[in-house]
């Protein structure tokens, strides 16, 4: 992991990446993706004019597939919380790896 130190004149600023830095990329993109909500579910890609479907329901289900959703899915094998994604908790990164493929 990255992290350091720098001056910028009188001031020291330390730095270090955020948790799940480490993780492999296609994980850390999904990560990031759930921590912001704006990961590429039906209601965001409805919205940002990228899909013309209608069907904005979740796996087999009827729920919106809205980014908040994702986290309590009842199609994902694991749950997380918001404050689990902030701190890439185990819940989280199975989260993050079981909808890496699809947003
Ligand atoms: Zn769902």
């Amino acid at each position: 992991m990255r992290s350091g130190a720098m001056s910028a004149g009188k001031y020291k600023v330390e730095y270090s990446p955020p948790p799940g830095y480490d993780l492999p990329r296609p994980v850390w993109k999904s990560l990031n993706r759930l921590r912001t909500q704006v990961g590429r579910s039906k209601d965001n890609r409805s919205r940002w004019g990228f899909t013309n479907t209608a069907d904005l329901a979740c796996r087999g289900g009827t729920t919106p597939q809205t980014t908040p959703h994702l986290i309590c899915c009842p199609a994902c094998p694991y749950t997380c919380t918001q404050e689990d994604l902030m701190t890439a908790a185990d819940s989280a990164v199975k989260v993050a790896e079981f909808w890496a493929g699809d947003i």
